[in-house]
């Protein structure tokens, strides 16, 4: 990107120049990105997006970079990373609900759920994204997903100012979601009171098949296929024997054949060029095509999946 940022922003905001994004995401790699900015507020958030919005410079939002693989070259958009706006608040202000800042990880949805003695949040256990990504991609696993618990998303619009949408489970699929590519600056979930010993128990559950089921200790991006209607990725994966391959520092997991996870050294092209020989062999094997579940940002990852905006 040949333009500069705004004034406003290089002197008011925390931002990164040249910023490699691997270290930014759970992957590990990917090039740099123009520019990283790292609002510290909700207000400087919005101060961020309102800026780019006059400028018309294109930028992307980054949670925790858990369902991104960036490419070899990086970025040339300007990155939003809302690591910092990490804040879970219990007012009371909305009963038996919590207002979540974008960047709060789903790990601390989780632990305050349980501290106020509420549930629901449970079912987000083990998932390490922030609570903007998950609204994004309505994440979640067989036990349920965030749009089913959401009540109110707040975006950022083009031009700076917020705007609460009220939203219900029926607006949400399967990873499908209306705030897809737009800025989520918090979120309220609703869950339900109950007693503490039964929602940890609910915890541990899940948790213990995750960690029975998923290559936790190794570096991925969790599941890299949607599941299509012929069953689940994973399945279908192992069926074409394909458990083990490996190309570079790129293998797919022996425990999860629809996690694929890297080693010090790998590189996006690795990822990609795994991707594309497991999709070769589902697509001989069962004559089903694998579309990605994990999102592509920059030059070169299209050829492998849909490339984000
Ligand atoms: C070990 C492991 C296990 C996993 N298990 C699961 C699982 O069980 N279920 C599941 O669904 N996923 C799972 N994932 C994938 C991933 O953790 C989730 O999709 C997660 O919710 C993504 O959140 P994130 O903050 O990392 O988003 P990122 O990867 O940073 O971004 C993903 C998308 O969300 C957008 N986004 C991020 N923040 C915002 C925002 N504030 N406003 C608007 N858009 C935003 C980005 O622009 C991008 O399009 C797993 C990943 C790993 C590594």
């Amino acid at each position: 990107m040949s333009r500069d940022l705004p004034a406003a922003l290089r002197e008011r905001l925390l931002v990164h120049e040249q910023e490699p994004l691997g270290p930014r995401t759970t992957l590990g790699v990917g090039g740099p990105a123009a520019w990283v900015i790292e609002p510290r507020s909700r207000q400087e958030l919005l101060l961020a997006v309102g800026e780019l919005g006059r400028a018309g410079m294109p930028f992307r939002v980054l949670g925790h970079g858990s369902n991104l693989l960036v490419s070899d070259a990086g970025v040339s958009d300007v990155v939003i990373h809302t690591r910092a706006l990490r804040h879970v608040y219990h007012h009371g202000e909305v009963e038996h609900a919590l207002r979540c800042e974008a960047g709060a990880p789903l790990s601390r949805l989780v632990s305050v759920a349980l501290e106020v003695g509420l549930t629901g949040a449970e079912v987000l256990i083990g998932i390490p994204g922030t609570v903007g990504g998950a609204v994004a991609g309505n994440s979640g696993g067989r036990e349920g997903a965030i749009g089913d618990l959401l009540s109110e998303v707040t975006l950022v619009e083009s031009d700076g100012t917020a705007r609460a949408v009220p939203c219900s489970p029926a607006d949400f699929g399967y990873r499908r979601s209306p705030f897809k590519g737009r800025v989520v600056v918090d979120a309220v979930v609703q869950l339900a009171p109950a007693p503490k010993p039964r929602i940890q128990a609910r915890m541990r559950e899940i948790l213990q098949r995750k960690s029975a089921t998923q290559p936790l200790s190794w570096p991925s991006a969790g599941c890299m296929f949607r599941n299509p209607a012929a069953g689940p990725s994973g399945r279908l994966i192992e069926q074409a024997g394909c458990k083990g391959l490996a190309v570079g520092g790129a293998r797919v997991s022996e425990r999860h054949a629809n996690f694929v996870v890297t080693s010090p050294g790998v590189l996006a092209s690795d990822v990609l060029a795994l991707v594309e020989k497991v999709r070769a062999a589902v697509r001989s094997h069962a004559g089903v095509e694998l579309d990605l579940e994990v999102e592509c940002w920059g030059q070169g990852s299209a050829a492998a999946g849909a490339e984000a905006s």
